[in-house]
């Protein structure tokens, strides 16, 4: 069953189709903190101890039905991963690599939110928490799920990458490569600014 997916004022849709594909982690690092405090709205997007809930899924899982026009792309660095969102709401989207033959999305909880179907509903419990040393405390800490639950993604990235299917993908032109929309790569200034903000 596809799990919906939208931005806050709704003009941005779609959905993930095999949502048992994803796997749900929560990422503590200063680099996602920086990019809720760029959207500027860190209340609904980060948990009390900052971290972000995300669905680590490949891409070809995901599809936008509307409002399409409203996807952006910021990355806080030149070689930074890219941080999709969308640019009417400022909802974040999800992250990928520079490197669409990486094949890896992870999808930020807030476009993911829905009335009928929760997260653990579709994607199942927290499975894997990462870069727990930039949490503000202590989370829990679960590092055998954790190990596992990267080495099955890591296969599922290696035999997209074998089968070509990392060319599906709504967030790069797939013959090319290139992103749909070009990232806006923070200057010095803004990005301290962010950076301080964590
Ligand atoms: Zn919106
Ligand atoms: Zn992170």
């Amino acid at each position: 069953m596809n799990h919906p997916m939208q931005c806050r004022c709704g003009m941005l849709k779609g959905y993930v189709s095999h949502p048992e594909k994803g796997c749900r982690g929560v990422c503590y690092c200063k680099d996602c903190q920086a990019f809720a405090h760029f959207l500027g709205t860190t209340d609904d997007i980060l948990d009390e101890m900052g971290g972000t809930d995300i669905v680590a899924i490949l891409p070809k899982y995901v599809t936008f039905t509307q409002g399409f026009e409203a996807l952006a792309c910021m990355s806080l660095t030149e070689n930074g991963l890219l941080r999709w969102y969308a640019s009417c709401c400022n909802t974040p989207i999800g992250n990928t690599s520079r490197d669409f033959k990486i094949a890896h999305v992870g999808l930020v909880h807030t476009c993911l939110e829905n009335p009928s179907r929760t997260l653990e509903n579709s994607f199942g419990p927290v499975r894997m928490r990462v870069n727990t040393k930039n949490a503000k405390g202590k989370p829990k800490s679960m590092p055998i799920n954790t190990f596992v639950s990267i080495l099955r993604f890591l296969v599922s990235l290696i035999r997209a990458r074998l089968d070509g299917s990392y060319k599906h993908t709504p967030f790069f032109v797939s013959d090319r490569g290139t992103p749909v929309v070009p990232p806006k790569v923070l200057t010095s200034i803004e990005r301290e600014r962010v950076m301080n903000a964590v």
